[in-house]
């Protein structure tokens, strides 16, 4: 097609709901890199349930929004599409990429809509498509605020044509890697130092750290939380760190051709023994990146839950205590508190937990105080907690401290 047409057509048909719904419940099942048994660009034309299409020599866009956002979302993927290709060194494609953009579900936490694409909720892409949840109505974020889901997703269809698609473990890191680049003077910059949250989970000796070798393109281990998000990025960053080229997209290419070296997983896991645990969640407890933050307490709770000696001590503790205060770190940081080192901790938190200013903190300290034995009544902790400001952001896993269940709110 010559000409951008946006065009201005009727609401979503019944059957344009039901296509999106389709290609969602699709990528659930299987990750979000997949055949996505999308109709043709014709099909989409016929059906003509969409609100605005654009059909241009680069991509082919059906969006049940309105025209401007549709632009909008359009010259993301132009933008981060052109990002992309430039890091793989791979000339613009010789086809249009087909963008499906669908309502995002209404969400229950509106930050998940920024984080990455890890289960195909937010996004599933193939070797021509891409489908985004995109989130609409009043107050809806904008196209801008998807930017690393857009990224994530490109990556998955230009690491195909760059002959880097392999093993999902691989097809993920690399997008989530890719993803979190930062973008100095209009290219991409692998981030000089990254977390590495993986390399923690690796001391876990019943970790079975073997799956994210698997060859299968199916869900690897069936676990879909930021533990084994950590992984697949920690594992395509520790081949990237062996086999460092001149460019990113050399680099890129030989780690790809060292991904099935059986020899992997040892040397994976002696690089992560030699890593200082808790000085690395320290350090990311106080990193910039809200997620990053969050990643650290939700890993610390994991690691104290699971008897990890160093994640089980007063310097720990001291660390959760100061966590409280990031509403992204609060939830982890109370489980970790409350469910790990509720009879451990010292008297002094939990008093200064009790006298916090943050309503939030006080119950808490009222829960880990009565979970101590102390004398506190459930009726006091649910009067704390009715008094606390409604927060989204943070939540509250009270357990055995409130019988016979958490209180109406
Ligand atoms: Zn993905």
């Amino acid at each position: 097609m010559d000409a951008r047409r946006p065009r201005r057509l009727r609401a979503p048909t019944r059957h344009a709901r039901a296509l999106a719904a389709t290609v969602l419940v699709c990528a659930c099942v299987t990750g979000c890199v997949r055949q996505l048994a999308l109709p043709e660009v014709d099909g989409l034309l016929r059906d003509a349930g969409w609100r605005a299409v654009i059909l241009d020599d680069d991509l082919s866009l059906f969006s049940p929004l309105d025209v401007a956002t549709a632009e909008e979302y359009a010259g993301l993927v132009r933008e981060e599409r052109a990002l992309v290709q430039d890091l793989l060194e791979l000339p613009p494609a010789d086809a249009p990429l087909l963008v499906l953009l669908r309502e995002a579900d209404p969400p229950s936490d509106p930050l998940a809509a920024l984080q990455p694409s890890r289960d195909g909720v937010r996004g599933v892409a193939d070797a021509h498509a891409v489908s985004l949840a995109v989130p609409t109505g009043p107050g809806a974020l904008p196209p801008t605020a998807l930017r690393d889901v857009v990224r994530h997703e490109l990556v998955h269809v230009e690491s195909r044509r760059a002959g880097l698609h392999g093993p999902s473990w691989w097809n993920e890191g690399l997008a989530d890697e890719i993803a979190a680049m930062d973008t100095v003077d209009g290219r991409l910059v692998l981030q000089a130092e990254p977390l590495e949250l993986g390399w923690i989970a690796l001391h876990l000796d019943d970790y079975p750290d073997t799956r994210v070798f698997a060859r299968s393109a199916a869900r690897e281990a069936g676990r879909d939380d930021l533990f084994l998000y950590s992984f697949h990025r920690s594992a395509v960053r520790h081949l990237l760190g062996e086999h460092e080229a001149a460019t990113f997209a050399a680099t890129a290419r030989a780690a790809f051709e060292a991904r099935d070296d059986p020899d992997l997983p040892r040397r994976w896991r002696a690089r992560a023994a030699t890593r200082d645990v808790p000085a690395m969640i320290a350090r990311a407890a106080d990193s910039e990146s809200a997620e990053t933050r969050a990643a650290a307490a939700a890993l610390l709770a994991d690691l104290a839950a699971a008897g990890l000696p160093s994640a089980l001590t007063p310097e720990a503790d001291a660390l959760a205590f100061r966590m409280l205060d990031d509403e992204r770190s609060f939830t982890s940081a109370a489980a970790y508190l409350l469910f790990t080192r509720s009879r451990a901790l010292d008297a002094s938190l939990v008093d200064a937990a009790v006298a916090h200013d943050d309503p939030w903190v006080r119950v808490l300290g009222l829960a880990l105080r009565r979970a101590r034995g102390g004398d506190v009544s459930p009726a006091e902790i649910e009067a704390a907690w009715a008094a606390a400001p409604e927060d989204w952001t943070r939540e509250l896993m009270l357990g055995d401290a409130l019988p016979p269940g958490p209180p109406e709110r």
